[in-house]
């Protein structure tokens, strides 16, 4: 296009510093306040929070700060779902990635997660299903999705809104704004939109499109009126999957996938590493790696999800994001449940449910301690409901490191 970037990053020491080819500028170790002020537009990573003071500032001035899915979007021609949500992002793209391949289209899976949105517009893909976080849509004005989807909305990253939920919310349910086919969670209300002449297909309460039936000790999932799959049929578990299967079944009968390819997804997906992924059963003793778990929703998820005879060993800490941990106290009353707390606000986790919890340094002491307790029956589950960057580099490396003490352990 005839852009000559200059690429700044805040860390001193950039992994990918040696791949930057020779004629492109860049500075490292700092916000390089020149280069900022002077810029046409700057294209911010979803990292870095938008109310530092350089780029209000360059805000201000005029400058057009984006997001890589905003420059994406500026030059994409091939259609797009588009997803976002607090929770179950990742498992619902990929789903609707796997059918869409088995239907036959030429499909990237990008986004928050595969590949970034910019590496996809030099390939054939015929097909985009992008995952969306709330911090790469607020920078986002030009994406024109054929579906967009809001999975839920609960309390996440308030430390980045000043202004709160309620900003967290706007930001959400901007991916609606010019898209054709609106899928909406109508059980979690607070995510009904101002409606317009656009589609709109819900999913969730048993007045929406798609909707959970439960009748006689089994679990359905339907659509107008009729049964489309019995959930023991299927090898995701809990309410917060249905939801998400719901979810997807709206999509892909929107794009107008055959069903039997969307059922044989269904059917045979066994979800994510790192999301309630079952570990290890040794001596009757259950492990769970839920380490993408990063808000209280997820633990509720989790928590709700569990079916254990025994004691539940809750793995909690982390960074909490400011997040409001008590209300999770009413879910915590009536468990068997032990909780061990740690990294930096482990010590104020614990704190919140005193009765029920040990503060420790790190998760590798917390596991120790709890593998001299646990016994045949019981549960261990890692779902820490906070950002793992206090300890570790991301949310994989503190699922894998748990999965190695267990083994060790074991
Ligand atoms: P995301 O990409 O939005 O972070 P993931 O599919 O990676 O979502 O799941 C992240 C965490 O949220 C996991 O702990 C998972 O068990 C949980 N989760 C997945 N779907 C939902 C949902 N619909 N509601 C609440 N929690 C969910």
């Amino acid at each position: 296009k005839g852009i000559t970037p200059k690429i700044i990053d805040e860390s001193a020491h950039p992994i990918y510093l040696k791949t930057i080819p020779k004629k492109i500028k860049y500075h490292v170790g700092n916000l390089k306040k020149t280069w900022i002020l002077e810029s046409d537009i700057i294209v911010i990573s979803p990292g870095i929070s938008s109310n530092k003071p350089i780029l209000k500032q360059a805000k201000k001035l005029g400058i057009n700060v984006i997001s890589d899915i905003e420059l994406f979007s500026r030059e994409v021609t091939v259609p797009i779902i588009a997803i976002t949500g607090t929770n179950g992002k990742s498992t619902v793209a990929t789903i609707v990635k796997k059918i869409a391949k088995r239907a036959g289209y030429n499909v990237s899976l990008c986004g928050n997660i595969g590949y970034p949105v910019l590496d996809t517009l030099e390939k054939k893909f015929n097909l985009h299903v992008i995952e969306i976080s709330s911090f790469q849509l607020e920078h986002t004005f030009c994406l024109k999705p054929k579906i967009a989807v809001i999975l839920n909305i609960t309390h996440d990253h308030i430390n980045r809104y000043p202004n709160g939920f309620k900003e967290y919310k706007k930001i959400k349910l901007s991916i609606y704004k010019q898209a054709e086919i609106c899928i909406n969670n109508n059980f979690n209300i607070l995510d009904i939109p101002i409606k317009t002449s656009k589609q709109w297909i819900s999913f969730g309460s048993i007045k929406s499109d798609y909707y959970i039936l439960h009748h006689k000790n089994n679990t359905f999932l339907c659509n107008k009126g009729k049964k489309i799959i019995n959930t023991n049929q299927m090898l995701l578990y809990g309410q917060h999957n249905y939801q998400n299967i719901l979810a997807v079944l709206a999509i892909a009968d929107s794009m107008t996938f055959p069903r039997s390819h969307t059922m044989d997804i269904i059917r045979t997906f066994s979800g994510l590493p790192h999301r309630l992924q079952i570990i290890n059963t040794h001596k009757g003793i259950c492990c769970i790696n839920d380490s993408k778990s990063t808000n209280v929703s997820s633990v509720k998820a989790a928590l709700t999800c569990l079916r254990s005879k025994g004691t539940i060993w809750l793995l909690l800490g982390g960074d909490k994001k400011n997040a409001n941990f008590h209300v999770l106290k009413k879910y915590l009353k009536n468990m068997k449940v032990r909780i061990y707390c740690f990294g930096k606000d482990g010590i104020y986790l614990s704190k919140i449910y005193s009765k029920k919890s040990i503060y420790t340094p790190t998760l590798k002491q917390a596991v120790s301690l709890i593998s001299k307790k646990v016994v045949s029956g019981d549960t261990v589950l890692l779902s820490p409901g906070c950002s793992s960057l206090d300890q570790f580099p991301n949310f994989e490396e503190r699922g894998n490191q748990f999965i190695q003490f267990v083994r060790d352990l074991i």
